[in-house]
């Protein structure tokens, strides 16, 4: 456990009814770093994220950012909305409010999650939305937005938190191809400023590119991870052997979910 992490992960169980869902995730990202999850679906990797959020609660397990530690045995109400401030996340399905204009999505996000007053939210959103080429469509309503444009607000409101992670549950999956490209474009560009990043994808190309490490995991456990070329080309496990020569070098995420 060094002192950089931007977020340590020990003992993390999650369980549905009888299923259990995680089973022991231990996981440490370093600030900075650029971490891509793989693995089959129904393997748990959203709810990996959505527990390191607390959009899903952990059955047991501690996660640490910075000063913050957070146990669901101890959380209260401020300590989990203090882990939302600190850790973003963009959704498969943008979730996105219909009845908010592109500007508002992401003002609404910073004043309940960070208690910004309205002129230092809308100062933000509009910074955010230059940032992500959206600036003209402030005013539009989801429905009159592209779903690539949809997902670039999207990512914008995460971007706008300033949180410690970034968390990205598959956010090219519901996308028509055409818009893949300009989604994973702005994600490269929230790369390159070194923000930490923990992704769930299977672009295999864009991990390839983009990540300091790639996860493997499987029935709710990390079964091997390494660095991209290490991962991909000499993968050890035999599951993430089986997982790589279904999805190819390129990952079509077709038939993934
Ligand atoms: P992945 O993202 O890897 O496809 P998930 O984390 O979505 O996997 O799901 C892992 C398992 O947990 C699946 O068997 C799924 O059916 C189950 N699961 C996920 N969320 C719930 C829920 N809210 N209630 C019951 N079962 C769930
Ligand atoms: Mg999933």
């Amino acid at each position: 456990m060094t002192s950089n992490a931007a977020i340590s992960v020990t003992g993390l169980n999650k369980s549905f009814g009888d299923t259990s869902v995680l089973k022991n995730i231990l996981l440490d990202i370093e600030a900075g770093e650029r971490v891509v999850v793989i693995g089959p679906s129904g393997t748990g990797k959203s709810t990996l994220l959505r527990c390191l959020n607390y959009l899903d609660r952990p059955d047991s397990g501690s996660i640490r950012v910075g000063d913050l530690n957070v146990d669901p045995a101890s959380a209260s109400r401020a300590d989990v909305l203090a882990l939302r401030r600190r850790t973003s996340f963009v959704f498969q399905n943008y979730a996105l409010f219909a009845n908010k204009t592109a500007r508002e999505n992401i003002t609404q996000a910073l004043i309940t999650v960070k208690g910004q007053s309205e002129a230092d939210a809308i100062a933000r959103a509009d910074e955010t939305l230059r940032e992500t080429g959206l600036i003209d469509k402030a005013n539009s309503y989801p429905a009159a937005l592209s779903g690539g444009q949809q997902q670039r607000i999207g990512i914008g409101r995460a971007m706008a938190l300033d949180a410690d992670l970034m968390l990205f549950d598959e956010p090219t999956s519901a996308l028509d191809p055409e818009w893949v490209g300009e989604v994973l474009d702005l994600m490269r560009r929230v790369a390159e400023k070194r923000q930490t990043m923990l992704i769930v994808t299977h672009e295999m190309q864009f991990a390839r590119e983009i990540a300091d490490r790639i996860i493997f995991m499987s029935d709710g456990q990390i079964v091997e991870q390494g660095p991209p070329r290490q991962l991909l080309e000499n993968p050890q496990d035999p599951r993430t052997k089986a997982f790589l020569r279904r999805v190819g070098k390129t990952g079509s995420s077709e038939g993934y979910s």
